[in-house]
């Protein structure tokens, strides 16, 4: 049985060329703008995401594509222009298991974001040829380990590894824009966007910033087991214009405030709808699957609306998936300022596409009955820092400013973070 993943002529071919498109797709990424900005749609669910921001490149590269680790075992890295039907197909799984995966799946919707980097580890049952688990490994912090539970189904464990993180300081002078200017320094495509983003409703970047005004970044970085993964985040942000001086802090909270504690980001809704919905179903993370009566979690809020009831973005943001998932049925993800993300489940009809810049209470969608679904509803998912939490419950920013009680621990962080740019940028001290 050991010729079960044996690739063919063709395969290899295949592979080959697949590896020419990832090195060009690399170069394409270093041209062009950040993801964030793209604006194109992704109509076809599950197919690899050319958006890798380049960190992520840090851990995850392999040399090999695919190759059977013994003969039950196989291996696969995603490459541009990969999906998971293909994948499927080249391992000789059969399609009805990747659904039943996909169904495993459709409260985290992992595998709707696959990209080149990422590997697939497949084991069978020995006996049986059968798929007993499917390791996606995302980023050395990040895995998801999909398990047979039974002849139908499977779970999941979604691993988080919290990493110590290192905070590194990045500092620079403006010249041309700033955009050019902060990827001259290291900040990614993606992280120059969100600063810019970030201050938008402060600073207006090609009137205010001139040549010659200095800025700086703290940028923490993930290690785990002492390797970096190539995730990280930013803790701060000065700009140094000659009319006057901008920064902005990350708290505890997710959002980001200035030195005064005044909110950069406008306050969050609680609801993406207009008037009252009744909650058909809570967040529950030990909910009993309404159709296949299992525990599954649920991780978001339904509200029950008919059909094309208009659905508003609950934040500033920028749309980040616009997709069709067979179980969660039409969704868009928004990518939010600090480290907030929205999704909206069952939609009946998008009207946004992936890369647009949303408002809050902007209209982005009419709600449906699409995918799994017990009758028309909403699904709604809030998420900080990564988690999925209750929408309903969670501290969202509501008030434009760090509440009384929090604010003596924002001073410390603040005061932590600004003697560390102080003390630790050569660049600044120099000049
Ligand atoms: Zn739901």
């Amino acid at each position: 049985m050991n010729a079960i993943w044996k690739p063919t002529a063709l395969q290899l071919k295949k592979r080959r060329r697949n590896r020419q498109l990832l090195s060009l797709a690399v170069v394409l990424v270093l041209a062009c703008l950040s993801w964030v900005f793209l604006g194109s749609d992704s109509s076809s669910p599950r197919t690899v995401e050319s958006d890798q921001p380049l960190q992520e490149k840090v851990a995850t590269a392999t040399e090999q594509p695919s190759l059977p680790v013994s003969d039950h075992i196989f291996k696969r890295t995603i490459e541009q222009g990969d999906n998971l039907s293909a994948i499927f197909d080249d391992a000789k799984i059969n399609q009805t298991i990747l659904f039943q995966i996909l169904a495993a799946d459709e409260s985290l919707l992992a595998l709707d974001i696959l990209r080149p980097g990422n590997i697939l580890t497949f084991t069978l049952d020995q006996e049986t040829r059968q798929l007993e688990k499917m390791e996606l490994f995302i980023h050395p912090a990040h895995q998801v380990v999909y398990h047979r539970i039974d002849e139908n189904s499977f779970d999941y464990n979604d691993i988080v590894l919290p990493g110590t993180w290192e905070p590194q300081i990045l500092s620079g002078e403006i010249v041309g824009s700033f955009y050019q200017s902060a990827i001259a320094i290291g900040l990614s495509e993606q992280e120059t966007g969100n600063i810019t983003y970030l201050f938008k409703n402060k600073v207006n970047f090609s009137r205010d910033i001139r040549a010659g005004d200095h800025f700086q970044v703290v940028r923490s970085l993930q290690l785990v087991d002492g390797k970096l993964t190539g995730q990280s985040h930013i803790e701060a942000v000065r700009i140094f214009s000659r009319q006057q001086h901008y920064n902005a802090f990350l708290f505890e909270d997710g959002n980001y405030y200035d030195d005064r504690g005044e909110s950069l980001g406008r306050a969050f809704q609680r609801y993406p709808f207009k008037g009252h919905h009744r909650v058909s179903s809570p967040y529950n993370l030990a909910r009993l699957h309404p159709i296949t009566k299992r525990i599954s979690p649920h991780k978001g809020v339904d509200f029950a609306m008919s059909v094309g009831t208009p659905v508003y973005a609950t934040g500033d943001g920028i749309v980040t998936r616009v997709k069709n998932h067979r179980f969660a049925g039409k969704y868009i993800e928004i990518q939010h300022e600090g480290r907030y993300l929205t999704r909206y489940l069952h939609l009946s009809r998008i009207t946004v596409k992936r890369g647009q810049k949303v408002q809050r209470g902007e209209r982005i969608a009419l709600s449906g009955n699409t995918g799994r679904s017990t009758g028309p509803h909403l699904h709604y998912e809030l998420h900080v820092k990564g988690q999925a939490v209750n929408p309903l419950k969670a501290k969202i920013p509501m008030a434009a400013s760090i509440p009384k009680e929090k604010f003596e621990a924002f001073q410390q962080k603040t005061a932590e973070l600004t003697s560390f740019m102080e003390n630790n940028d050569f660049d600044l001290i120099g000049s």
